[in-house]
């Protein structure tokens, strides 16, 4: 009798979900495998062998990598975070613009109308309840650092000249919502002179050069 003998690596799902591909250059699903090499009978696995280690495998194009792929946020997370930051310091600005009435929140509304990431439906009420939440610097702060990181300039670049335009068509802004712009630029790791060419750019008029992000 012939005995078919021979090895082959055996993958172990050790989990699965969602990321960001650098391959398909998008959001995927992947799973998360450990392979280790096998020594077969008649194709049937008998004796493991070699421990080939870990690695992540894209579903969509099969790409394999290292574990550290997973560091990076999936644009879903990233779009999520955005719509965050961009209601806390909405809402951050037309409170330090008192009254908060319907003027004040609709301009706040505007404001987010083009901005990523928020969800649909958030409306006056949804506003005036973030207003209150983030009256507290501390708390605006806390949701822009996980985007600062990973902003690209021209998003950060349109992420400020949002919030330029809607100090001034706020009716009642004074000095400290002009204040509080220079700490979100501070956060967004964007100087002093940079945020000074936005605003003059905004002043200006000059239309928006860059894209959502
Ligand atoms: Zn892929």
């Amino acid at each position: 009798m012939i005995i078919i003998w021979g090895w082959r690596a055996i993958r172990k799902v050790l989990g699965s979900g969602r990321f960001f591909c650098p391959q398909c250059g998008g959001d995927t699903d992947y799973k998360h495998l450990a392979l280790r090499r096998w020594f077969t009978i008649f194709f049937i696995p008998i004796i493991p062998l070699k421990d080939l280690g870990t690695c992540v495998e894209c579903s969509r194009c099969r790409t394999a990598f290292t574990e550290r792929v997973l560091d990076v946020t999936t644009l879903e997370v990233f779009a999520h975070h955005q719509g965050l930051a961009n209601r806390a310091v909405v809402a951050h600005l037309v409170s330090l613009s008192p009254p908060v009435d319907d003027t004040t929140v609709g301009e706040g509304l505007l404001a987010l109308a083009s901005a990523p990431g928020v969800r649909d439906g958030y409306d006056g009420e949804a506003l005036s309840a973030d207003v209150s939440f983030f009256a507290d610097p501390g708390a605006v702060a806390a949701y822009l650092r996980p985007i600062a990181a990973e902003m690209t300039i021209e998003g950060r670049e349109e992420f400020l000249r949002r919030m330029i335009v809607l100090v001034a068509r706020l009716p009642h802004a004074g000095p400290s919502a002009g204040l509080a712009i220079e700490h979100v630029a501070a956060a967004l790791a964007v100087s002093p002179a940079h945020l000074a060419g936005i605003r003059q750019h905004v002043q200006s008029g000059a239309p928006a050069a860059g894209g959502d992000l």
